[in-house]
């Protein structure tokens, strides 16, 4: 499954963060979630949840921030907000659109804890 290999990369990212901040543990990892990422949230959740436990993250609470799509009409230069494709801009009902914000699953946060 997608989630699985994405949960799967989160925690590659939290040894290495872990290792480049010389951290005894990390506490709480804050991920800013794409609404047009391509993974489902709940899934993905899922998905770290059982992966953490055969892991040093163990006790890493995961908090998922979803964030809004955000397109930018190519004709009419507006921006709005929409989870479907293609993208239909309300203002001047042109399809198609570049993606601004919300594609992207990225760290927002650590909360680690120091030897
Ligand atoms: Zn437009």
């Amino acid at each position: 499954m997608h989630e699985y290999s994405l949960a799967n990369n989160l925690i590659e990212l939290l040894r290495e963060q872990k290792k480049e901040k010389k951290a005894k543990k990390i506490l709480k990892v804050e991920l800013d979630f794409g609404k047009l990422s391509g993974a489902e949230p709940v899934l993905f959740e899922e998905a770290f949840e059982i992966l953490k436990k055969e892991t040093e993250f163990k006790e890493t609470e995961l908090k998922i921030n979803l964030i809004e799509p955000e397109i930018k009409c190519l004709k009419c230069g507006k921006t709005f907000n929409t989870p479907y494709f293609p993208f239909l801009c309300p203002f001047c009902e042109n399809f198609g659109g570049e993606i601004i914000k919300g594609d992207k699953i990225f760290i927002k946060s650590l909360v680690i804890e120091n030897f």
